[in-house]
């Protein structure tokens, strides 16, 4: 099944999260991993929009009513969701954001990030990194994993912009 590359605004966001979730689990499951409380938390947080957070925001919405977690327990719980592929960082503004892409954890995800609404989309291609590693390969270079990220505006934006 095709997923969407990029979730507007109208998309059955509790879906997306429900299913984020149990994929989740499934993974640390089969893994034998723990989803611990704040690894759980975190996620939650981050699932709760299609926009990246900064690991300071996370810390805030993790606890609304006082206790605010350290920020070496928040790092480590976002080093293991990265680990497992249930959270990406975008580089380009130093935050982090859910994956709900079922991709392989080493897959290179080309990062559509929209400037007017901020959500960020994923598009996996495996025929952008094998010509990416070519290219660096062929300079006598060891690749590890390319991060793209493509700035610009989502097309629901882009159908707000002309009805405006
Ligand atoms: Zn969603
Ligand atoms: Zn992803
Ligand atoms: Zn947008």
């Amino acid at each position: 099944m095709a997923q969407p590359v990029f979730h507007g605004p109208d998309h059955d966001h509790e879906r997306c999260t429900a299913d984020a979730l149990a994929h989740a689990e499934a993974l640390c499951a089969q893994r034998s991993q723990r989803l611990t409380p704040i690894r759980r938390q975190v996620l939650e947080v981050l699932l709760e929009s299609h926009k990246p957070l900064g690991a300071y925001e996370i810390m805030d919405r993790t606890a609304p009513s006082g206790s605010r977690p350290a920020p070496i327990t928040i790092y480590r719980a976002l080093d293991f969701l990265r680990d497992n592929g249930l959270v990406h960082r975008i580089e380009s503004r130093n935050a982090f954001v859910a994956c709900v892409n079922n991709h392989a954890v080493g897959d290179l995800v080309v990062f559509l990030i929209c400037e007017h609404c901020g959500a960020v989309g994923e598009a996996p291609s495996a025929a952008v990194a094998e010509q990416l590693k070519t290219a660096a390969r062929g300079a006598g270079f060891r690749p590890k994993a390319p991060v793209i990220e493509i700035s610009g505006i989502c097309a629901h934006c882009q159908r707000h912009e002309q009805a405006g």
